[in-house]
């Protein structure tokens, strides 16, 4: 390829030289200007859509079955959360792809489908929304509800989630306004009584209320550095049209509500069928919008809230397998520190057996699976560096005469 003419450096795709282009960038035997990288980007585009592969600027979306697939790596179970979350991400990077200005030829305009994730403390809705951060394309964060009050009040004002999105994206307004926010513990601003005129009620219902605008979609005015709004401050303006928000919640206590929910319904329709159909070891399979208002969300979240999903309690299996299945499962993050030594370390099966027996037992569910490995674990690798020993095994003997020495409080303030 002739690529310096006269001596003049060229594009060698489009011929022009050095003094008419902007960028020249050299590579080994050429160079290319950057009105021919911004026409190769296009062609890869369209050759992307025609494979079939979606794509957003220079990104490859997955499918949904290849998102869950995903998720299976580093989450147990929880396959219906998994597989509304799933979909929901693909969809969002469907509606974004959609031509911005013009409207699609049949006028059908997708609107966004933002989660609600219920389930205990602990069973993975925050591993989940840190696990499809992985592999997304777009900012994320993840905010906490409880940290929200009503503008004027101490706290923080609704509009700091924007906030923490627009680092996320580098203050990129546009990538921003396509980003995923996930808010945790959504159940902490539900309102605290059924009379909002008693108290003023600064973190619940007013916090709802704020919140509301974010989720249907307004232009907000962001406080770039976070904190309080005020007068002089700079603001900048965020669609959210397009943001996904996938809240979580433990609503703890809501199973009663449930309950009361099938009860009234069975009893009200005399229908015994249903009564022996409903598993009431795990009540929250059959949460329903009116569950979560009755917990004291207010009707418009709810309805800003379509897909309503669940994760299921964790039982003794799904705890075992948690400890060894996951790409960094627990086990697997102890093997590589000792390998890293050089030295190779074995687990007896009854150990990870009495793990899951002392998480059920002091209640403390997944979250609690480390402080306990970490109170088996402390003395071998404070010890064993040292010795010089190549290969250890962890029997169940020492493992419980460790856990013997400490008790379930200390291992939840761990
Ligand atoms: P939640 O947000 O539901 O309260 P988290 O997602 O923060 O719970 O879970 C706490 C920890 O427990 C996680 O960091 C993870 O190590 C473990 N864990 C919980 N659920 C699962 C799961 N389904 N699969 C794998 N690990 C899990």
């Amino acid at each position: 390829m002739s690529n310096s003419r006269n001596n003049i450096d060229r594009c060698s795709f489009c011929g022009r030289d050095r003094r008419s282009v902007n960028v020249l960038i050299a590579g080994i035997s050429g160079y290319i200007c950057e009105n021919c990288v911004e026409q190769a980007s296009q062609i890869i585009n369209e050759e992307m859509k025609k494979q079939g592969k979606l794509d957003l600027g220079n990104v490859k979306v997955m499918k949904p079955d290849e998102i869950k697939k995903f998720l299976d790596q580093y989450v147990i179970g929880q396959d219906e959360a998994k597989k509304f979350l799933a979909v929901a991400v693909y969809n969002h990077y469907k509606r974004l792809m959609q031509p911005r200005q013009s409207k699609t030829e049949d006028d059908v305009e997708i609107e966004k489908s933002n989660i609600i994730l219920v389930g205990e403390t602990g069973t993975g809705k925050t591993l989940l929304a840190r696990t499809i951060a992985r592999m997304l394309h777009v900012p994320f964060c993840i905010v906490d509800a409880t940290v929200l009050t009503e503008a004027g009040y101490v706290g923080e004002d609704v509009e700091s989630i924007l906030t923490r999105l627009l680092q996320a994206a580098d203050y990129n307004v546009d990538a921003a306004e396509k980003g995923i926010v996930f808010i945790d513990e959504l159940d902490k601003i539900a309102r605290k009584s059924d009379n909002p005129s008693i108290t003023r009620d600064v973190s619940g219902e007013g916090v709802q209320q704020g919140l509301l605008k974010l989720l249907e979609g307004a232009i907000v005015n962001v406080p770039p550095q976070g904190g309080r709004k005020h007068p002089e401050q700079k603001m900048i303006a965020i669609d959210t049209k397009n943001i996904l928000f996938i809240c979580g919640g433990a609503f703890d206590g809501i199973d009663r509500k449930i309950a009361q929910r099938l009860n009234t319904r069975v009893v009200g329709y005399n229908n015994t069928k249903e009564t022996e159909q409903i598993d009431r070891d795990n009540l929250m399979q059959y949460i329903a919008p009116q569950d979560l208002k009755s917990f004291g969300l207010i009707p418009e979240i709810i309805g800003r809230l379509p897909v309503l999903t669940y994760l299921n309690p964790l039982d003794r299996n799904a705890l075992r397998n948690i400890l060894t299945e996951p790409k960094n499962a627990l086990i697997k993050q102890y093997q590589k520190l000792f390998h890293i030594d050089g030295i190779k370390i074995h687990f007896d099966p009854d150990v990870l057996d009495l793990i899951v027996d002392k998480a059920i037992e002091f209640k403390l569910g997944a979250r609690g699976l480390r402080s306990i490995c970490e109170a088996i674990m402390t003395d071998v690798m404070f010890n064993v560096p040292s010795t010089g020993e190549k290969e250890v095994t962890i029997t169940s003997d020492y493992a419980r005469e460790k856990l013997e020495r400490v008790s379930a409080n200390k291992l939840k303030a761990a």
